[in-house]
């Protein structure tokens, strides 16, 4: 154990965050603003400060963090050039409702680095950037339905709350979508079709009698949310031949792919450009922005206010001072924060693989700057029905093993490792997992 990280192993407890989610409870429902927070073990922690690769709970916890807030903080926490530039933006101003210099400056920089970005336009979530592509394809087509695959996540708005993480019962039925939770409209229902991903003749089967009705086919270029799982060969090459074919309008959701896996995304890295994609996450480091992107051709109904897209927060000024200091940074000496971000990542991915050796059931997969680990009789998963496969109470067990190490990891399997993480980071992280599953099988 280096001096570096030897401190992170006199873990302080929880019971500052206990309490304070105790008293949260009274007044946050169910004590957390997002709803994928309260899966945390052991309970919804507190945080006090984060910087680099590191952050403080509640408690005093120092942790080497692998959840980059679910993505987002690509640059690791608080790094100085980004709050340099943020605060000097905000110095200037914070919303002017009308336009500034900065805001052009992105949007003409996400054209240069996006494959599909002719046009832009600037948000807030991806909920939002999800929703607004679908009612842009919408108009576009004329059609009224779209399609979507079991396991993908768009956001918690209604239309796309379908399918989202089905029981295996209820999840290859495309004529059923499984409404995420209470409160939505069953009429939307009638408007989605969703299918298992990674299957294209599902795709083509579907089409062949539905096509007249679909307006958009939408996805996760890597099924980030589900496993981590990534196109099968010719999957998405695929799905662009079968839009091409049918006049359907092909979605790319980066959200979590965007800037994590370079500067042009998922779509520059598998090399296939959709019609429209939305960005989130990594491209704001932490702050709230997302971006709606695609063929001038099909982004032209905004232009004439055809299709309306709005929001009074969009374009601020600390979002996109935050999203140019990400591309010019992760951009600069060609894209070093990237070949850093991959290296590190493949070390570590590939090192938690090895450990197998100790636990036979250990998988993981996925490209390296996001994978997922899990434990598992499958081999290897390729869709949805695969990860409902993964044994998640030993998952739980590891994540909290690795907690009490000083390592903090998302519940669910996916982890991020972001340009602040460094090979001591890896190497005490390979360590604590090795520690972990030993204390596992015993
Ligand atoms: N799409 C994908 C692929 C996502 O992972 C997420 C968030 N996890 C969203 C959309 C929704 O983004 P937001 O939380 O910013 O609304």
């Amino acid at each position: 154990m280096d001096s570096q990280h030897s401190h992170m192993r006199q873990s302080h407890g929880f019971s500052q965050s206990a309490k304070l989610f105790d008293r949260s409870r009274q007044s946050l429902a169910g004590g957390v603003s997002s709803q994928f927070r309260a899966m945390s073990a052991p309970h919804p922690m507190f945080y006090s400060h984060a910087k680099g690769s590191r952050i403080w709970d509640a408690d005093g916890n120092e942790l080497l963090d692998f959840t980059l807030s679910q993505g987002p903080c690509i640059l690791g926490h608080s790094h100085p050039e980004l709050l340099d530039r943020v605060t000097s933006a905000l110095h200037k101003g914070q919303l002017f409702a009308g336009q500034h210099l900065d805001e052009v400056a992105l949007a003409e920089a996400l054209c240069r680095v996006v494959p599909c970005a002719e046009l832009v336009r600037l948000s807030l979530s991806g909920s939002e950037a999800s929703h607004a592509l679908l009612r842009l394809a919408r108009h576009l087509t004329g059609k009224p339905k779209y399609l979507k695959f079991v396991g993908h996540y768009h956001g918690w708005f209604d239309n796309v709350s379908f399918s989202v993480s089905p029981p295996r019962t209820l999840s290859n039925d495309p004529a059923r979508p499984v409404p995420w939770g209470g409160g939505i409209p069953a009429s939307l229902a009638d408007d989605v079709l969703v299918l298992p991903w990674n299957d294209i003749a599902a795709v083509e089967e579907a089409l062949a009698t539905h096509a007249d009705e679909i307006a958009a086919i939408i996805t996760e270029p890597v099924m980030c949310n589900q496993g981590c799982i990534e196109p099968a060969a010719g999957f998405l090459e695929g799905l662009r031949t079968l839009c091409d074919r049918h006049g359907i309008i092909l979605i790319f959701d980066e959200i979590i792919t965007g800037f994590r896996l370079g500067l042009g995304g998922a779509q520059g890295f598998y090399g296939v450009t959709p019609d429209l994609a939305l960005f989130g996450k990594a491209m704001g480091a932490g702050f709230p922005i997302s971006a709606l992107t695609g063929k001038r051709e099909y982004m032209e109904p905004f232009t004439r206010a055809e299709v309306y897209h709005a929001g009074t927060l969009n374009g601020c000024n600390a979002s996109v001072a935050a999203s140019l200091a990400v591309i010019d940074i992760m951009g600069r000496d060609d894209a070093a924060g990237y070949r850093h971000i991959w290296r590190l990542s493949t070390r570590l991915r590939d090192g938690l693989a090895e450990l197998s050796a100790i636990r036979p059931d250990l998988r993981v997969q996925g490209p390296g700057p996001m994978f997922h680990m899990g434990f598992s009789k499958r081999v290897r998963a390729t869709t949805y029905d695969h990860v409902l496969d993964y044994d998640k109470e030993s998952y739980r067990r590891f994540s909290l093993g690795m907690l009490s190490r000083g390592v903090r990891l998302i519940e669910r399997g996916l982890w991020y490792v972001s340009l602040a993480h460094e090979d001591a980071d890896i190497d005490y992280a390979l360590a604590a997992a090795k520690e972990t599953l030993q204390d596992m099988t015993q």
